[in-house]
């Protein structure tokens, strides 16, 4: 009876052992690449319960479920994409996350004003809800957010933008929003919603934006149009997205981007934004990214903070695609591979309030990961006017790793 109890007592503790040494994953062999933590070099990760547990020089395989072998690679967060559409169903204009942001490399993704107050909560109940994805929202100001109103009116745009049902002009403005309703989506939502969304509409609503992001203690993600006018409102943890808008000359008329003037330098205000911590976002889009404004910005020292795609219908198959895409753009700007992984993970997962939890694979954080190639070569890139550049590398994602799981591997396809 003894020899029993002592045999069983063995076999308990030889269980106990193995439960808490087995992990549900390592990522073995590849350059972790985590600026948040200032790493850049060959670490083993692991992980459990959907968590990162341990990154070290050598994880011994044998305590692991499953090994994902990252020879070769190189071992970023999850990408944080801060600007994109992906209300799928809900608002036209919309892309599948689940198929053009997360198999990229794109573990969260933070819609940019494709709903507002009205329609916010059924993109919450049908696509937030049900996606591996993480996403989160910035409501638009206006309560129907982007509801086009026909395919092709009158005044659709040589950027090829649908008319949204919005106010026609400032005196409307103010009926197409509601403070009140807004201030308690952003207060219900509060784990999904992450600011307000300003776009497409005049200075009034912009005010109305300010008074409830105050009201409420979120950032504005505000689009770089109607500047400088518009950059005046921002603050410290605001954003400016589509930050290379080429310049008024061109798209949308007189008074947007960083040379509203059309001059050859870019308007004192976005140096003064720069200096009191509004966040400068690339919002590439379908309109939004020229390789003339961004060289004459980088020329000034008005490099992003962060990296986004405004991934919509009119620009999934070019110029944008995806994350990674965009993400080579910058580095063939003259950012370094660490500046634009920290721009497309630490720094928007600081912008939306949520450093250390994703964007960094500290022990604690989400088990999200790619998996990255850096391909040399010449491969073209495009920008929203067609002009090409040929970049000597280009950033590819071969695996994807969300909340511990792995959800692609290009590699193994
Ligand atoms: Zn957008």
């Amino acid at each position: 009876m003894e020899a029993l109890a002592k045999s069983q007592r063995i076999k308990l503790k030889t269980a106990a052992t193995f439960s808490l040494m087995l992990y549900d994953l390592v990522v073995k062999g590849g350059r972790v690449m985590d600026p948040a933590q200032g790493l850049n070099e060959r670490k083993d990760v692991a992980v459990s319960g959907g968590r990162v547990v341990e990154v070290a020089s050598s994880i011994s395989a044998s305590n692991a479920r499953r090994v994902l072998n990252a020879s070769g690679k190189i071992v970023t967060p999850g990408f944080v994409d801060l600007h994109a559409h992906v209300a799928l169903d809900v608002a036209r204009l919309c892309i599948d996350a689940e198929s053009v942001c997360l198999p990229y490399g794109t573990t969260t993704v933070v819609d940019a004003g494709s709903t507002g107050e009205l329609n916010f909560p059924t993109f919450k109940r049908y696509i937030i809800d049900r996606c591996q994805t993480r996403i989160l929202a910035f409501v638009n100001v206006e309560s129907l957010g982007m509801i086009e109103l026909t395919e092709e009116p009158p005044d659709y745009t040589d950027q090829g933008w649908p008319a949204l049902i919005s106010a026609v002009n400032d005196t409307f403005a103010p009926l197409f929003a509601n403070r009140k309703n807004l201030a308690a989506v952003l207060r219900r939502y509060k784990k999904n919603v992450v600011g307000i969304k300003w776009a497409h509409h005049g200075l009034p609503l912009l005010e109305i934006a300010r008074s409830v992001a105050d009201d409420v203690g979120c950032p504005i993600m505000a689009e770089n149009v109607m500047t400088p006018d518009s950059v005046r409102y921002l603050k410290r943890g605001d954003i400016i997205t589509h930050l290379y808008l080429p310049s008024s000359k061109g798209v949308r008329g007189p008074g947007n981007g960083l040379r509203p003037d059309g001059g050859k330098q870019i308007v004192e205000e976005f140096h003064k934004a720069k200096r009191r911590g509004v966040i400068f976002d690339i919002g590439h889009g379908k309109g939004s990214f020229s390789w003339e404004e961004a060289t004459i910005a980088f020329n000034e020292g008005l490099k992003p903070d962060t990296i986004s795609t405004d991934l919509w219908t009119g620009n999934v198959n070019g110029p944008v695609y995806n994350m990674p895409t965009t993400m080579s753009k910058l580095l063939h700007l003259g950012m370094s591979l660490e500046e634009v992984v920290d721009a497309s993970t630490a720094k928007p997962a600081a912008a939306i309030n949520m450093r250390g939890l994703i964007g960094t694979l500290r022990p604690g954080s989400m088990a999200d990961m790619a998996l990255v190639r850096v391909v040399e070569g010449k491969h073209p890139l495009v920008d929203v006017r067609g002009k090409r550049r040929l970049a000597d590398r280009l950033i590819t994602v071969t695996d994807v790793v969300k909340g511990g799981r792995i959800v692609n591997t290009f590699s193994r396809a």
